[in-house]
């Protein structure tokens, strides 16, 4: 194997909301990739890393086979020295031009196990990065911005993008703990102007920032007594939420009992169903959560995160709500096409999720549907 292409060993991380043991892709990944990894059946595996951020580090990894022909691997060296020892060569001089780093990759690729719901929120751009961290360094720790893909492994469910503006008047006019929460004024007012059938409308977005911005600006025990009827509502009257919702709404009740997420993920964001293989690309300043199953998630380098529901961490009310695109839409138009990758041949099956920036894309490449490899790189 030549020095350009050779195994790693990724970091897992045990946060609390990971799959448990081995039904978790991320413990089967690190223990499929290196068998002295251990599976503990009563652990959270949640994500495992590969990439060049220094606090989980990625190993090149020293491959050996015993004479009995057992192949083992131990850790060599980290990922991250091995390009700062020769970043021209390894990462290319273009590369570094472009994003400015001698000792990192631009993009940190990720397997994600989800049993619990992970926060609702949006990341910024690179121009409200840099402004963020100029003005509260304290919440956001870089300058950068952070654009998510997410590629099923198994069955997926997340948030994505607003519903399309007709549901959400829909659940207004006929939720009466919604309704009642946004106020009768604003309920009118979404209902007698928005024009659903217009596209990327200001006035439509406008309608739509009131909704979420009075909604997101209430207190926190005012929620929690509506979120509570509205579980109850989901209980004595499921017809009025359709197929989904009810039991949606009871299922996240139990991992965030009477939260905001409740209303502005559950009833104003698209909930999208991926099959393996199916992608979505999360665009900066539109509001998304992961909220089951396993993914191969790549993003840019960054950790600028606006948090709006089902965390216990901070939320900046007023930043989120000024940032959002308000961008609407229907659920299957979030989802990310995989394209045919030209220069593939051969034997294999090639797919490329090929978002539109410039950190990263993702290659998948299947050997008749026995095995698969998915390679990323920067693209210039
Ligand atoms: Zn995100």
């Amino acid at each position: 194997m030549s020095d350009k292409l050779f195994n790693v060993i990724g970091g897992a991380q045990n946060y609390a909301w990971g799959k448990h043991g081995a039904s978790s892709a991320v413990a089967q990944f690190a223990h499929n990739n290196d068998p002295s990894f251990p599976i503990d059946e009563s652990k959270p595996y949640a994500e495992l890393w590969m990439g060049t951020h220094p606090s989980v580090p990625t190993y090149k990894a020293v491959v050996s086979t015993t004479e009995t022909g057992v192949v083992t691997k131990t850790k060599g060296e980290t990922l991250r020295s091995i390009i700062t020892a020769k970043p021209e060569e390894n990462l290319g001089s273009k590369v570094i031009a472009k994003f400015g780093a001698k000792d990192e990759i631009p993009f940190l690729f990720k397997v994600l196990s989800i049993e619990k719901v992970l926060s609702i929120q949006a990341h910024p751009d690179k121009s409200l990065g840099a402004q963020l961290r100029k003005a509260d360094p304290a919440h956001y720790p870089d300058a950068n911005h952070k654009p998510e893909m997410a590629i099923a492994v198994t069955d997926f469910e997340a948030f994505c993008g607003f519903k399309p503006l007709k549901q959400i008047d829909h659940l207004l006019q006929t939720i009466p703990e919604f309704r009642e929460l946004i106020g009768e004024q604003i309920v009118k007012e979404f209902h007698d102007e928005v024009q659903p059938e217009k596209k990327d409308d200001e006035n439509n977005k406008k309608l739509l920032q009131k909704v979420f911005g009075k909604l997101m600006r209430t207190p926190e025990d005012q929620i929690a007594s509506y979120a509570e009827k509205l579980v109850a509502r989901t209980k004595s009257q499921p017809e009025l939420f359709g197929d989904v919702l009810a039991d949606l709404i009871q299922r996240l009740n139990v991992q965030f009992p009477n939260d905001i997420g409740l209303f502005c993920g559950c009833l104003m964001l698209n909930h999208c169903n991926l099959k393996k293989g199916e992608a979505i690309f999360l665009q900066a300043r539109d509001p998304h959560a992961y909220i089951s199953g396993d993914i191969m998630e790549c993003m840019a380098a960054s950790d600028n995160v606006i948090r709006a529901g089902f965390t216990p961490k901070f939320k900046d009310v007023e930043v989120l709500v000024n940032c959002l695109t308000y961008s609407y839409n229907d659920v299957e138009q979030q989802k990310l096409q995989a394209a045919k990758f030209s220069r593939g041949s051969g034997a294999a099956n090639f797919a490329l999720y090929d978002p539109p920036i410039d950190e990263f894309s993702v290659l998948q490449i299947s050997f008749d549907g026995v095995s698969e490899l998915l390679v990323m790189k920067a693209q210039l």
